[in-house]
This record gives structure tokens, C-alpha cells and sequence, in this order.
């Protein structure tokens, strides 16, 4: 311990039980074990010295940043160092000229959208934590959000990474350039790694011009089948929107309860969309989306009349977990990804997966990216029903990747999906994924028993 206040100070080094409790645990339920220390550095440096240390030690270190993330990517398995990369967080420049913002990790995602905002520029990656989770964070997991389908994810947005190596090697990876050729291309390889390679200190991301104008509306289906198909439709009509998301009828029960929006609750799904660009254009593919909807069966559609409508609408895809989790104590969600017109299948399987199961389970998602949220509510005490909730969602992994989908979509594997990832990626995949963990990291220090493991 004398050693890390060294570096960082006395007043950033915390060994009481009550200070690294809350560093136990991440959002994701059922995991937790404490680290011995949580150290906060206040630069690069403290954190390349912490590293060093960590290696020459053979100590682990899990780096964190909000700790929002659903797949036990932050808890210290094996105890160690939690290096708490939140007292990083200034936004140090954001650039109209060259489209583009540098910020250090811990920097809140909804803080930079808002500084970009305020230079009528867009961070499009709008994760459902954004008030809280740090761009570190989202870079490591490669967070998707609302408007995936038309402006993809964080991965879309990384321009460079300044990166330290569990040796303590610092390294910048990308940067500034929008086009750069110049070896592996590293910083994908970084982006979406949950820890496990390196430490990532300064993050350059692109930025667009914002749009002038942002609407929603919503139709309402008799099932997710039809829902489904409207998706399909939708996309196969030309229209790419920013926002295309569904909830099935537990969750639309759920968040009007918990919100009173005044959703149809005998719908058996609800599609929202929305779009942004010029105002015209705007109301032009809302209606056509409405149309098509209207053709694929909804019971009825309808577009906000102005902002304070479609926030109201957005709310009830963002109250969504909230509101499931109202319906018990304890809330596991998931997070899969089919092939967008599978997704009604998927749902179909979902809900014959809880019932077989005697679970409840409600799904929403982001119906344009395949990308389902199916969300198990429990009771802690309730060890059987834990048990057959485990087996539901191995049940619910193995039929998307049936359908030729994948284990997770934008939450992460963490410790939680380890287990699952060689379903996915299969030996081979999986044996490089691990020597490419040992050329990063030789001591293997770096958030052990995750990605690479
Ligand atoms: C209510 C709610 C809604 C959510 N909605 C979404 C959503 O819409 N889309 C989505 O993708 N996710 C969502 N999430 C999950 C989560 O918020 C994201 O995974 C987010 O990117 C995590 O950011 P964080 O700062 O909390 O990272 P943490 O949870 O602290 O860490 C996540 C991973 O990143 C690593 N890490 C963190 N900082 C660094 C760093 N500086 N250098 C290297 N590694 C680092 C950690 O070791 C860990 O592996 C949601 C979570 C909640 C609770």
C-alpha cells in the first residue's frame, strides 16, 4: 500500500471495508467479491506507475469506470487492485473544424454529448446508462444504445486511443486522422476488450454536425410477429431511422404501471421510431414507417405532435428496466443479438424458454439491430427460481445462436457470459483470443478471469 500512495497520494488509496464495498459489485446481480484496494490516479503516469507496480508484483488490476455494466466486467475476482478511472474526467477539447472531441475516460457519456451539443455537434452512441457510464467504459464495451441502427455504435465513433499496457508502456493508438492505415488496426482491437489488454487513458472520438430536427412515434401491434414484420418491411422499404425499438406486452403493462404514458396495454407490441434530419424528410419517413406498420397489421400508429411527445415516448423504451423492476427484487437482464428478421422467432422462443421454465420474463430491445433485452424478475431468495433462471438463459443463448445470432450485443462477456463464449467463438477463436491477452499482458494481471481467460 506504501507504494501505490506513493504514486497516488495517500487520500487515493482506500483499504476500508466500507470504501471498496461498493467496488464488490458492478449492475449486474449475483456476482461480487471485494478487491483489497481501490486506487483513483489522477494521470497517465499514476496510472502507468500503478501498472508497472501491479506486474513487477504479480497483483490484479480491474480497471473501472461507473461500474454501470451488466456482465460482471468490473468485479475483482481475484481481489487486487480496482483502479477507479473516475477523477479522469475532463473533456479536453472539442473541435467543430475537425469533427472531433479528446476526453480522458472518466468523462460521463451524456457530459460530452451535452459539450457537444452545445457546439451544435452530435455524439451519436447513446448507451441507456449515458448519465452515468464513462467513455472508458463504453469504448471497453463497445456500448450500443437508441440510435444504433442508423449510427451504429461506440466502435463507429473511436478515432484513437491513448492505451497503458499492463507493463507500463503508454501507446496511442488511431488519433486524429480519418484516415489512417498505418498497421494493426489496434484501437478496434481495444474497443470492446472490457479491461482486459490495456488501460485506456484519452479517448478521441468523431463527432457529426447534429441534426436539425429529431421526432418519434409509436404503433401498436396484436404480436411481436407482426411487429417483427414491420421491421422488416421498414427496412426493406428504404428507410433506415435512428431508433427502431420494441417492447412485448409484460414490459408495456410494466412501464405503464410505473409511468402512467397512457400505452395500449392490450397490445401485444409496440414498435417506436424515430428519426431525425430535416424537418421535412422527418415527418415524411415517420409517416411512411406508420404506413408500412399500418400494412404489416398495427392496431394503430401515431407520431408525436412536438418534442415534450416524443420524450414522453423515448421514456417508456428508457423506464423499461426500472419499471420490470418494480415487479420483483432482483432483475437479471440479458442481452442477445439474432438476425433482424428472426426476431420475432426469438421472442416466440424466449417466452416458451419462461414459461417452461416458470419464470417471468418481459423482452424489449432494439428491434432494428436483432438486439434483445429478455429481463428475468425474481426474487433473491428464491434459490430454485435462481437456478431455473440460469437454465432459461443458457436455454435463450443456445437458440440465438441457433438462429445464427450471438451471446451478447452490446453489454459485454464479462465473467458472466465467460462460460458462453466458446459457443460463440469456437476453440480456435477462442485460443487466439488468448494469446493475443498474453502478447498485451505477459503476467496476465489485467481484469483476470474475463476476456482472453
Ligand atoms: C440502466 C442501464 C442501462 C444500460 N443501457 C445500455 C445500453 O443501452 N447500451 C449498452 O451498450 N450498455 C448499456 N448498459 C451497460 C453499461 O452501462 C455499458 O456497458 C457501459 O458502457 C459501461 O460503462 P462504465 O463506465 O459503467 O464501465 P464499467 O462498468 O466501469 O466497466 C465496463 C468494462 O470496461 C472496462 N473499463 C472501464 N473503464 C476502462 C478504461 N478506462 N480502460 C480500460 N478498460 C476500462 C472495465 O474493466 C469493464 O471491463 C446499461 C446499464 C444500465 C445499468
Amino acid at each position: 500500500m506504501d507504494e501505490l500512495s506513493t504514486i497516488v497520494g495517500p487520500a487515493h488509496v482506500r483499504t476500508a471495508p466500507g470504501a471498496i464495498a461498493p467496488y464488490a459489485r458492478d449492475a449486474t446481480p449475483l456476482h461480487s467479491h471485494p478487491p483489497d484496494v481501490v486506487v483513483h490516479p489522477g494521470s497517465v503516469d499514476e496510472v502507468a506507475a500503478v501498472l508497472r507496480l501491479a506486474t513487477r508484483k504479480r497483483v490484479p488490476v480491474v480497471p473501472r469506470g461507473a461500474g454501470s455494466n451488466l456482465c460482471a466486467a468490473t468485479v475483482p475476482l481475484t481481489g487486487g487492485i480496482v483502479l477507479a478511472l473516475t477523477r479522469l474526467n475532463r473533456i479536453r477539447e472539442i473541435n467543430a473544424e475537425e469533427l472531433l472531441a479528446v476526453c480522458e475516460p472518466g468523462v460521463p457519456t451524456a457530459d460530452l454529448a451535452s459539450a457537444a451539443a452545445a457546439q451544435g455537434l452530435l455524439y451519436p452512441p447513446d448507451p441507456g446508462s449515458r448519465s452515468v457510464s464513462t467513455l472508458g467504459g463504453n469504448v471497453a464495451t463497445c456500448a450500443g444504445g437508441l440510435r444504433g441502427l442508423k449510427y451504429g455504435v461506440t466502435r463507429n465513433y473511436v478515432l484513437g486511443l491513448e492505451v497503458v499496457l499492463p507493463t507500463g508502456e503508454i501507446i496511442s493508438t488511431g488519433g486524429r486522422l480519418w484516415k489512417d492505415v498505418a498497421g494493426y488496426d489496434l484501437t478496434r482491437l481495444l474497443t470492446g476488450s472490457e479491461g482486459t489488454l490495456g488501460v485506456i487513458t484519452e479517448v478521441t472520438v468523431a463527432l457529426l454536425p447534429m441534426p436539425g430536427h429529431s421526432a418519434c412515434g409509436v404503433a401498436y401491434f396484436r404480436s411481436l410477429v407482426e411487429a417483427g414484420e414491420a421491421v422488416t418491411r421498414v427496412i426493406t422499404g428504404g428507410i433506415v431511422p435512428a431508433t427502431l425499438e420494441f417492447l412485448d406486452q409484460r414490459c408495456i403493462n410494466a412501464v405503464e404501471d410505473h409511468a402512467q404514458l397512457g400505452l395500449r396495454r392490450d397490445a401485444g407490441a409496440l414498435l417506436l421510431f424515430g428519426d431525425d434530419g430535416d424537418a421535412a424528410q422527418v415527418a415524411t419517413h415517420l409517416d411512411r414507417i406508420g404506413a408500412i406498420c399500418a400494412d404489416a397489421g398495427a392496431l394503430e400508429w401515431t407520431v408525436a405532435r412536438d418534442v415534450v411527445e416524443s420524450e414522453a415516448l423515448l421514456a417508456a423504451r428508457r423506464c423499461s428496466l426500472p419499471a420490470l423492476a418494480r415487479l420483483g427484487p432482483l432483475t437479471i437482464l440479458e442481452d442477445v443479438t439474432v438476425p433482424r428478421p428472426r426476431l420475432a422467432e426469438m421472442v416466440s422462443r424466449i417466452d416458451a424458454i419462461a414459461e417452461r421454465h416458470d419464470l417471468t420474463i418481459g423482452t424489449f430491445g432494439h428491434a432494428g439491430d436483432g438486439n434483445l433485452h429478455p429481463t428475468c424478475v425474481l426474487h433473491p431468495d428464491d434459490e430454485a427460481a435462481i437456478v431455473r433462471a440460469h437454465a432459461a438463459f443458457s436455454e435463450i443463448f443456445r437458440d440465438a445462436l441457433d438462429l445464427g445470432g450471438t451471446i451478447t450485443g452490446e453489454h459485454g462477456v464479462g465473467a458472466a457470459k465467460l462460460p458462453y463464449l466458446a459457443q460463440r467463438l469456437g476453440a480456435a477463436q477462442l485460443a487466439l483470443l488468448r494469446r493475443v491477452k498474453a502478447a498485451f499482458d505477459p503476467a496476465g494481471i489485467l481484469n483476470p478471469g474475463k476476456l482472453g481467460s
